[in-house]
């Protein structure tokens, strides 16, 4: 493929990601994603657009606003540079298969969105799991990973939604026996059926141990580091996201890990 493409397709992301960062910063507080044009957070001076440029502005103001000289949030350029990444990507993988192609870009920017809201504030808003759930429905017909007849591929899409819901659900059950507090949360149990319809009963089982070793990674990093002990609560949506994607860009079916093992 033509590497001018890919570069496009990341240019296209770098724009995106921008536009994702307005939805992560105003979509918990209630605000609209349209009105007013992007201000800094401190002085509520209004950004001009080559202060708005992805990344670049950023480096060019060295981290800071250019009226109060407060600092901004690293989270935004690494958003834009994720959803670059992400967008070229999937571009590269699936450019062959457009229907899927817009299926996997939007589902993957609402999981970068679910991602660094559930970071930043240990909440995943439902109407994001919703809103992949309906993509990962109404895309089954072009989904690579599920066979058979168009009505076959709707239901392994439907049977996954329903199953990622339920297995998390036990998980959270048999958590709360264990170890006596909430060990998932609601969010989480949307956010699986999302996954779910969009890849299926593998999918969901692949995702939660690809999830459940990122999360694990992260967790005793914490607490090597000290900055977490023991049954600290983190976060378990950016990992499941970070899992989908892996999984939407190439599948990775679940004998792979007892393969190795
Ligand atoms: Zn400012």
């Amino acid at each position: 493929m033509e590497i001018i493409l890919i570069f496009i397709a990341a240019v296209i992301g770098l724009m995106i990601g921008s536009f994702l960062n307005v939805c992560i910063y105003r979509i918990p507080k209630r605000l609209s994603v349209i009105k007013p044009r992007s201000l800094c957070p401190k002085c509520s001076n209004s950004l001009k657009f080559y202060d708005n440029i992805p990344v670049l502005s950023f480096i060019i103001l060295k981290g800071k606003c250019r009226n109060c000289k407060d600092p901004i949030s690293f989270v935004y350029p690494v958003t834009e540079l994720i959803t670059a990444f992400i967008t070229a990507l999937m571009f590269f993988k699936w450019s062959s298969n457009p229907f899927w192609l817009v299926a996997v870009l939007i589902s993957s920017y609402i999981f970068i969105v679910i991602a660094i809201i559930d970071f930043e504030t240990m909440m995943i808003a439902d109407m994001f799991s919703y809103a992949i759930g309906f993509v990962g429905l109404s895309f089954s017909f072009f989904n690579p990973y599920f066979s058979g007849a168009p009505l076959q591929k709707l239901a392994q899409s439907a049977i996954g939604a329903f199953a990622g819901a339920a297995l998390i659900w036990l998980l959270a059950f048999i958590g709360k026996k264990i170890y006596k507090k909430e060990a998932v949360g609601d969010g989480d149990i949307f956010l699986m059926a999302a996954i779910g319809a969009m890849l299926g009963v593998e999918g969901i089982l692949s995702s939660l141990i690809i999830a459940s070793l990122f999360g694990s990674v992260y967790g005793i990093t914490l607490m090597i580091l000290k900055k977490a002990k023991r049954f600290d609560h983190i976060p378990f949506g950016p990992f499941l996201s970070l899992a989908a994607i892996i999984n939407m860009y190439s599948f990775i079916g679940i004998n792979t890990f007892f393969f190795y093992i």
